[in-house]
């Protein structure tokens, strides 16, 4: 690669998607000096707020997205449902980076865990389940507790369900009306892990965890890095998720979320082919954050430093649930120095949404675990 072949500050940039993500991207493409357009079915969104221009029209309206792509030197997306003819119909006009066929793979739990399990990749042991009697039939080979997700549009514990006992197939499998599904052994995990993957366009990798993430109703509710892991478990999530950037040829940011079990075995959970809510604190925690390595990559600019700013960083999310009982006390959180606080810009909070997120760096994972909750609770202190 040389400086011919980078997008240069100032050009426009497209974003597929407009939710906090995309914010974030934005938010870093406009300091390096990039314009930003994004598209998204919304309006007044995290990303348009923050972009040069907002765009509403629907993923399939390919009319639209062409004259999108049209309008930008590069196109990116912060979130995977992304239809596969909207990436080829955008890529017919711009490069999209990661490539179409990276989300294809990733928004299908079938296709990405098969593509894992072909690859030689530690995978969740699973069957594909497209029948009732298919299913009755994965039952038997995995064993129970087992959990049924749809292989398409599954995040945080969307379109899923666990089956306790064989008897709760069935209405497990009415439930989520009968779509195409896999069925997942349930993994007595230790703990979950994740490692956020930058790789520009030429070839170069950087890495950031493994984080330890902590889950509340399917949703992540805390993430801390340089924690006191395996040395297997460390080595493993590390050399798993390079493998999955260069097997996938992967331009931009790439998360692969693991299961750890109590011997530092890990084994992958799923893949994210975007920033991730867990390296949500490179933000605060780190020389070059998640945002930044998803703009130089898709810019073909050389990668930033992934290194630390502190010994260890930590997030905590704000989900919707923090404004039940009224607006919270912003300056509570706010009165502890170390304590960064990022919001979205979303006006109307509900139960289990991410209204936005708060960081901190520091000597231990510990201590910054402690300032992020600490933090947190602050604000729905009366
Ligand atoms: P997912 O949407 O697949 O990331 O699942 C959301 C959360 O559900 C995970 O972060 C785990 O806490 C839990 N989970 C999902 N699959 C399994 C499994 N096979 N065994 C145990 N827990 C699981």
């Amino acid at each position: 690669m040389n400086g011919r072949d980078a997008i240069p500050p100032g050009a426009t940039l497209g974003v597929l998607g407009s939710g906090q993500l995309g914010r974030m991207f934005a938010i870093a493409a406009r300091r390096l000096g990039y314009r930003v357009h994004v598209l998204s079915p919304e309006y007044d969104t995290p990303t348009g707020q923050v972009a040069d221009l907002e765009i509403s029209a629907d993923y399939q309206d390919l009319d639209a997205i062409a004259r999108f792509a049209q309008g930008v030197a590069a196109i990116t997306f912060e979130f995977e449902n992304v239809p596969a003819i909207t990436a080829e119909t955008a890529a017919r006009h711009a490069p999209v980076r990661p490539a179409g066929r990276v989300l294809h793979i990733a928004q299908n739990r079938a296709r990405e865990k098969g593509w894992l399990r072909d690859n030689a990749m530690p995978v969740t042991p699973f069957r594909n389940v497209g029948t009732q009697e298919e299913l009755l039939a994965a039952v038997v080979e995995l064993g129970t507790p087992a959990v049924l997700k749809t292989a398409a549009f599954g995040y945080d514990g969307k379109g899923q369900v666990t089956i306790r006992k064989a008897a709760e197939a069935e209405a497990a499998w009415q439930t989520l009306m009968r779509q195409e599904c896999i069925l997942e052994a349930f993994v007595e995990f230790e703990k979950e892990i994740s490692v956020v993957t930058a790789r520009g366009l030429d070839g170069n990798l950087v890495c950031y965890g493994p984080m330890v993430n902590t889950h509340v109703n399917h949703i992540l509710d805390t993430s801390v890095t340089s924690c006191d892991l395996p040395a297997r478990a460390v080595k493993d999530s590390l050399d798993i998720a390079c493998s999955v950037m260069e097997g996938l040829d992967v331009t931009g940011v790439l998360c692969v979320e693991f299961f750890m079990e109590s011997d530092g075995r890990v084994m992958v959970n799923e893949l994210a082919p975007r920033p991730h809510n867990s390296g949500h604190l490179t933000i605060d925690g780190h020389v070059t954050c998640q945002f930044e390595q998803q703009v130089r990559a898709v810019c073909g600019l050389p990668l930033g430093s992934p290194a630390m700013v502190r010994p260890a960083a930590a997030m905590a999310n704000l989900l919707g649930d923090l404004w039940e009982g009224g607006e919270p006390q912003w300056h509570r959180a706010l009165a502890i120095p170390e304590v960064k606080l990022h919001l979205y810009g979303k006006v109307e909070s509900r139960a289990g949404r991410k209204m936005g997120h708060i960081n901190a760096a520091a000597d231990t994972p510990e201590e910054a675990l402690r300032l992020v909750t600490a933090a947190r609770a602050a604000l729905t202190r009366r």
